[in-house]
């Protein structure tokens, strides 16, 4: 059982609450899900110019070992599945950053190939606009989220762990 199942939220656990949101939003492993140009900017924010790493999120992981996956691009519907899986892969709690206005609303490519949105697929806690969005506002989305975390109770994230847990079962 782990800590947010053993500790009930409540008044006095608030210092316990705030501790994990700050160890939970300084150190984030985010993982890519680059498909398209906006990929380029993400890939930009990680470099030496703008270095993602002042916000402890230096490393970029594969879905298993990572807590934050960045869509970035549009996601067509042969894609939606992959999308899926990566994020049902990757371990709780987790969060989304839909980077673009093509992962956030499927943007000018208004059609049947492309998914109208990630958040027909996978839950989203940050909807980045722009075409392409620069480094600048992926961090600043990167805060945004940073600052949602921090201030989660405990067990915000235990929803989609039943959910996943259920689907996984169905699928056993
Ligand atoms: Fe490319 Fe613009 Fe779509 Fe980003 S939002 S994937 S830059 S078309």
């Amino acid at each position: 059982m782990g800590l947010e199942e053993s500790l009930p939220s409540g008044y006095a656990l608030t210092t316990v609450e705030l501790l994990a949101g700050w160890a939970r939003k300084s150190s984030m492993f985010p993982a890519t899900f680059g498909l398209a140009c906006c990929a380029i900017e993400m890939m930009a924010t990680g470099g030496a110019r703008h270095d993602l790493a002042r916000w402890g999120m230096e490393y970029w992981r594969g879905p298993r070992q990572a807590d934050l996956l960045i869509v970035s691009g549009r996601v067509s519907q042969k894609m939606a599945p992959v999308l899926r899986r990566v994020y049902d892969q990757m371990p709780n709690p987790k969060w989304v950053i839909a980077m673009g206005v093509c992962a956030s609303s499927g943007g000018m490519f208004n059609n049947y190939a492309v998914v109208q949105g990630v958040d027909h697929i996978v839950p989203v806690d940050v909807y980045l606009p722009g075409c392409p969005p620069r480094p600048e506002m992926l961090i600043d989305a990167v805060v945004e989220l940073h600052e949602q975390v921090r201030r989660e109770p405990l067990g915000a994230h235990r929803e989609e762990a039943v959910r996943a847990a259920e689907r996984a079962a169905s699928q056993a």
